[in-house]
């Protein structure tokens, strides 16, 4: 008898065809060696990422949501070519910091309530962003245990020493420090302002471990009741979920210096033999003026604001995704109503369609190369002007855009004509200096839950979340359209 090849090639078939993708080359511009470099994971059926995640005091500003959505894109993109269970995303939770402690005894609201609230919060506006939920989503305040057998580890090993119940990393003890950053060791304690304190030996030392008042949450430990310094938090989870070594790590880069260099320097420390994360991407800022927006300099505006002014989650993101990550953006009024006018003209586009495709494969390598999303928004404009539709549906599903889910907002509804006589009446009203008919327009539509956007050249009509058809179609039945 002969061995059956049928067999043979059963087994080989579905390995290829999970394979197709692995053939594109992913390339990331990696801040720790400053080059673009292609991306070879260390296991290509476990790709690991963490990012850095909020601190929950607060709701999140719009800034908050640039690395999110650009780690959604990266998430969507290793996906596609290494396959769905083939990835694994962290992004944690800080829920231990002194910002979350001071609100608790300002408002005398629990801190656990604060935090609970805070996370809802963010998880809501994160997937009206058409954020996908991350793999796991640890909370620091679970992972103290793993805290303290990492800090035990590095005073073991001599890079850390207690003093005045604290215990510290000493930046001497690691040779690499300032790599991540390109910078000296002066330009790091003239920068950041490092804080001069007596229980340091260096002022460039960086606390683990520092002692809680009764009146501030602790935990026991060797060093007494105390809780954790900010970075330790971030080594001991992704060690704990990801391992000793794993893929990219990520955040903002302001977290560059000191955070991520903390991170390095502690986990490289603790872990001689490993090299922590391969790769590392940081995003530019989201700015206001020319500055960065931040809850302290007050320039800031939640996520929920612009939601509740009436912008679309798929208008937010599509903001987003039409600058590149490294460089910095502005939100404006006017990015905003040109985003709203071609989302309109997709969706009107996709209605009908019903073809399921998989993503082009010119998109998959636009995006490959170091996560060119405005270029793949060119393609998408591309496909919707050559009638390519299924493509174009594809792609954008792809990245998070046109899906079921993103699409409430647009609700299937013709403000053509409503437009129409807005126009209409506005013009008029410029004439004769009377603007009774227009304001009585306006807010009808305003109690009908649509927002009126007034451009250059055209005005749009725009369901926001309060929309209410019945009302709408009672304002076109009262004005006799259509
Ligand atoms: P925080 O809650 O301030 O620790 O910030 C959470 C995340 O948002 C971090 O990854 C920051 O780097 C990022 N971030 C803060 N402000 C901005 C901003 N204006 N633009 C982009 N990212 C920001
Ligand atoms: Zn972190």
């Amino acid at each position: 008898m002969s061995f059956p090849k049928v067999l043979v090639l059963a087994i080989a078939v579905p390995l290829d065809l999970n394979n197709q993708n692995r053939m594109i080359k992913i390339k990331l511009h990696n801040t720790l060696t400053r080059k673009k470099q292609t991306f070879v994971p260390l296991d290509e059926n476990n790709v690991r990422l963490y990012l850095c995640g909020p601190t929950v005091y607060d709701r999140a500003h719009l800034g908050n949501a640039r690395n999110v959505i650009m780690f959604d894109v990266l998430y969507r993109l290793l996906i596609e070519v290494y396959g769905n269970n083939s990835v694994t995303y962290v992004r944690n939770f800080t829920d231990i910091d002194d910002k979350i402690n001071n609100k608790s005894i300002e408002s005398g609201r629990p801190i656990s309530d604060i935090t609970a609230e805070t996370i809802h919060w963010y998880l809501e506006d994160m997937a009206a962003l058409g954020n996908l939920d991350p793999n796991f989503m640890p909370r620091a305040t679970d992972y103290i245990p793993q805290m303290i057998n990492y800090i035990e580890r590095l005073i073991a090993e001599g890079f850390a020493y207690t003093e005045e119940g604290h215990v510290l990393f000493s930046v001497s003890k690691y040779k690499n420090y300032g790599q991540l950053s390109g910078r000296s060791i002066g330009d790091m304690i003239a920068g950041a302002r490092v804080e001069i304190a007596s229980y340091k030996r260096d002022p460039m030392d960086f606390v683990l471990w520092k002692p809680s008042d009764q009146d501030l949450p602790g935990w026991e430990s060797p060093w007494g009741r105390g809780r954790p310094g900010w970075h330790i938090e971030c080594s001991a989870m992704a060690h704990d979920l990801l391992g000793a070594t794993f893929d990219i790590h990520g955040g903002g880069n302001d977290l560059q210096f000191p955070h991520h260099e903390n991170e390095i320097a502690q986990s490289c420390c603790a872990y001689p033999e490993s090299e922590f994360a391969r790769y590392w991407l940081h995003n530019e800022m989201l700015q206001v003026d020319g500055k960065k927006m931040s809850k302290s300099l007050g320039n800031f505006f939640t996520v929920r604001d612009l939601l509740d002014q009436g912008y679309a989650g798929e208008v937010i993101r599509f903001v987003f995704l039409s600058t590149h990550y490294s460089k910095p953006m502005d939100w404006n009024a006017s990015k905003a109503l040109e985003a709203t006018s071609i989302l309109r003209k997709w969706h009107g586009l996709i209605k009908n369609n019903s073809d399921i495709i998989p993503v082009p494969e010119e998109v998959v390598k636009k995006l490959s190369d170091d996560l060119n999303t405005a270029g793949v928004i060119s393609l998408l404009h591309n496909y919707a002007n050559n009638g390519e539709i299924g493509k174009l549906k594809a792609a954008a599903n792809f990245l998070g855009l046109l899906t079921e889910e993103m699409s409430e907002w647009f609700a299937d509804v013709d403000m053509s004509s409503l437009e129409d006589l807005f126009i209409d009446f506005r013009n008029r009203a410029i004439e004769s200096k009377n603007f009774k008919n227009v304001d009585e327009l306006r807010s009808k539509l305003t109690g009908a839950g649509v927002d009126v956007q007034i451009g250059k050249s055209n005005v749009l009509i725009v369901p926001n979340a309060r929309f209410d058809r019945q009302k709408l179609d009672e304002i076109k039945i009262y004005y006799d359209l259509n």
